[in-house]
């Protein structure tokens, strides 16, 4: 077994409750957060982080929950938080929140295995104790993938959406094709402040959104020109994404940057 240490911290930025819970193994260290603002709670973090999610639950004031993805990093407490509060989802995934999620080893060893929770089909906007939000289809990293917008606040809720600007691996079910499209589309939004389940606050947010998309842009600009120069799969990932994660390894290659190339050669 390898060494794990857990930590977590209560932060506040405008009127926005957040939780930031890392997880830190040997191979990997990673960070999810929870937002609550207005009685609504977003994303629950993961099982294996409960204790540390504990204080930030006890201290959010909310009346709703709602869930960007049907992914254990993200839904990992919902069966906990059911009993205080409704739980929404996206209606593709309402079915699978009642059945055990089937996740890899590696996966349920550092996120924890979720415990099954009813759930309710999100519409298309809802309101809060003040507020208005729509519920944007953005697809990609998974199917069921929306993000939230709170016009009223200027702020979106954006869950894996962005992660960061430069991705440079992605999980084999992910489709980077959709994904830039749905970049595409909340860039339409008129907002400054962007909540991203791994980055956290994210100030000045349409900045960052352009990057990614002008990264992805470039990405496939030099995937196909490698193509049309003879190279295959492999090669065209090899020269683009030399570095060797250990989580390529680790989740046999569940995540692994071949994904990204495999989609735009796809495409192209
Ligand atoms: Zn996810």
């Amino acid at each position: 077994m390898y060494q794990v240490e857990k930590s977590g911290e209560i932060l506040q930025e405008n009127d926005v409750l957040m939780a930031r819970c890392t997880i830190d193994a040997s191979f990997i260290s990673l960070t999810v957060y929870s937002f609550t603002v207005d009685g609504v709670l977003i994303d629950t973090g993961s099982q294996s982080l409960y204790e540390q999610f504990q204080p930030y639950f006890e201290k959010a004031d909310f009346d709703q929950v709602v869930l960007t993805h049907f992914h254990e990093d993200h839904t990992g407490n919902a069966a906990y938080l059911q009993r205080k509060a409704p739980i929404y989802i996206h209606q593709m995934s309402t079915h699978a929140t009642e059945q055990p999620m089937r996740i890899p080893t590696y996966r349920r060893v550092f996120w924890g295995q979720p415990e099954t929770f009813a759930s309710q089909p999100i519409s298309k906007t809802f309101t809060s104790r003040n507020d208005t939000w729509e519920v944007i289809e953005t697809p990609g990293h998974t199917k069921d993938h929306v993000s939230l917008y709170n016009r009223n606040r200027g702020a979106i809720f954006t869950g894996d959406l962005y992660i960061a600007p430069k991705v440079k691996l992605i999980l084999i079910d992910e489709n980077i094709l959709s994904t830039l499209d749905s970049l595409k589309k909340i860039r339409s939004y008129d907002f400054d402040e962007m909540y991203c389940c791994h980055a956290g606050y994210v100030a000045d947010a349409k900045k960052w959104i352009q990057l990614k998309i002008d990264y992805l842009e470039e990405i496939e600009g030099k995937i196909l020109a490698l193509s049309e120069q003879g190279k295959d799969i492999h090669e065209i990932t090899d020269e683009l994404f030399p570095t060797r994660y250990p989580i390529i390894a680790a989740s046999n290659t569940e995540w692994s940057p071949v994904h990204i190339v495999r989609t735009f050669l796809n495409r192209g």
